[in-house]
């Protein structure tokens, strides 16, 4: 997943990260306004047309993020040691008071809570209130300039899930017709729900968990969303850094086996945003997203404002082939997924059988058929050691589909029945030199074809033995 930005600003950049090897693009809603977001979508759509391609395109909304106010001057000094008052009242901010957006402040941050500024630069302790506002201790200084973040992650705000601008901005994604939507800073399921409605009811969600209090609430988070974005960069301000490395991991592990998809987002490749070649650190924490299970790793400055886009998704493209290569030979390990309950449990059983088959056979090849996406997911979440081919008629479902780990997504005009299904995708894999002639391939389908019937029927198939049955077929309607 790639961040679109300034640094992508015209279709020919934006060809540059799809041939790169991008699958999703996403666009920050906190940056731009409609009408860059609407050119940037008609560039993603034609370079994705273009080069042949399915992209997804993910909205990311801004959701409800607490900021401080104005400074007189534009920014203050915050020294360490330093008592400051946060008040909500409105006022313009200068050396010893920080305005805040959030009028509950009082109702809600209570004596000995943190205050965490500026992507957490500079933190504060709350020493007391009065009927005004909030006295707080810095512990950490530093310079605060407008409109920066401040989280008070100790606290529960009553804050909703959406903001009026997240609205208006949900509105144009539903317009322009985008693949997904990301929603940040939600604290529960129900968040997800509302974000939901307001995207039209049918765009796939995926939760942003940056706050602490989502991270305490990701069951419930999980029962409701379609996927879940580690978000590091805020939620390294809300828990300790430290516990960054677990916490994702175990977030990984937890929307795996939900059978969601997973993405891991922010400063993966951050040196490079200036750099042309990543810190071994950096290579190694891609490489170890991928190994923990992760569906997406993503890039957000390094793309949106970097010196060289393209060439950042090559290396996290690269890094993310040779991790895969590695995790293949391993084969399953502990986080393999057993069996996924969900409510397509006969998808998920042949998604399972498919699997399975194809390792035991070595087979390269899963070929899959899916109306709504359903089956694409379930196989792509038991991390088949096989290529996924998923013949899918719906551009839209094409599209959903990129952000799968593994599955390529085949365009496809629906046919009478299973067989011909099988026999059109049987023709195009050899055509495209994806399968040589007497290669075994897995196939999956539902029957009866071109419903949203349940993905029920495996077959284990030769390509080129298809001619020979239907022609013994046919001797023996003669004899
Ligand atoms: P952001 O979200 O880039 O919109 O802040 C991701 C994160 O917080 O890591
Ligand atoms: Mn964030």
């Amino acid at each position: 997943m790639a961040t679109m930005g300034p640094a992508v600003a015209d279709l020919e950049a934006v060809r540059g990260l799809v041939e790169a090897g991008m699958d999703v693009a996403r666009l920050n809603f906190s940056h731009g306004d409609h009408e860059s977001h609407i050119r940037m979508i008609k560039w993603i759509r034609q370079a994705a047309a273009e080069v042949g391609r399915s992209i997804a395109i993910l909205q990311d909304i801004q959701g409800p993020k607490t900021r401080v106010g104005h400074f007189r001057g534009g920014s203050v000094d915050l020294p360490q040691g330093a008592s400051v008052r946060i008040s909500a009242t409105g006022e313009e901010g200068g050396p010893d008071l920080i305005p805040v957006d959030y009028p509950r402040l009082l109702d809600d941050v209570g004596t000995g809570a943190r205050v965490v500024m500026s992507d957490g630069l500079i933190e504060g302790r709350v020493t007391g209130s009065d009927s005004e506002g909030l006295t707080v201790l810095v512990v950490r200084g530093g310079e605060l300039l407008d409109r920066k973040g401040i989280a008070f992650p100790d606290s529960d705000l009553e804050i909703g899930p959406v903001t009026e601008k997240d609205r208006l901005d949900l509105e144009l994604g539903r317009k322009m017709g985008v693949d997904y939507v990301a929603a940040s800073f939600v604290k529960r399921g129900e968040d997800i729900s509302h974000v939901r409605e307001l995207a039209g009811g049918d765009t796939p969600i995926i939760a942003k968990v940056e706050l602490a209090r989502a991270y305490q609430n990701l069951d419930s988070i999980l029962d409701q969303a379609d996927g879940v974005m580690v978000a590091r960069g805020d939620l390294g301000v809300q828990l300790p850094m430290e516990t960054i490395p677990n916490v994702q991991a175990d977030i990984l592990h937890r929307t795996n086996q939900a059978g969601l998809i997973s993405i891991t987002a922010t400063e993966m490749l951050e040196s490079m945003v200036t750099a042309l070649r990543p810190s071994r650190a950096e290579v190694t924490d891609v490489a170890n997203a991928v190994a923990s299970g992760t569906d997406a790793v993503m890039l957000s400055a390094e793309t949106a404002v970097g010196r060289h886009p393209a060439r950042v998704v090559e290396a996290m493209s690269s890094i993310c082939v040779e991790a895969e290569r590695y995790r293949d030979q391993q084969m399953t390990g502990a986080d393999a997924i057993d069996f996924l309950e969900s409510t397509m449990t006969f998808a998920s059983a042949t998604a399972k059988a498919a699997t399975e088959a194809a390792r035991n056979l070595g087979f390269r090849t899963i070929v899959a058929f899916t109306e709504s996406g359903g089956t694409a997911r379930l196989l792509s979440k038991y991390r088949p050691s096989a290529d996924i081919m998923v013949f899918a008629p719906s551009g839209r479902i094409r599209r959903r589909m990129a952000l799968f780990w593994g599955v390529t997504p085949i365009r496809f005009e629906p046919r009478a029945s299973t067989d011909l299904m099988f026999a059109a995708a049987e023709k195009y894999l050899e055509k495209e030199g994806v399968c040589e002639r007497g290669e075994g391939v897995v196939m999956i389908a539902g029957t009866p074809p071109n419903t949203q019937a349940k993905t029920n029927l495996v077959k284990l198939h030769v390509i080129g033995e298809r001619l020979r049955a239907s022609w013994r077929a046919g001797n023996r309607g003669r004899r």
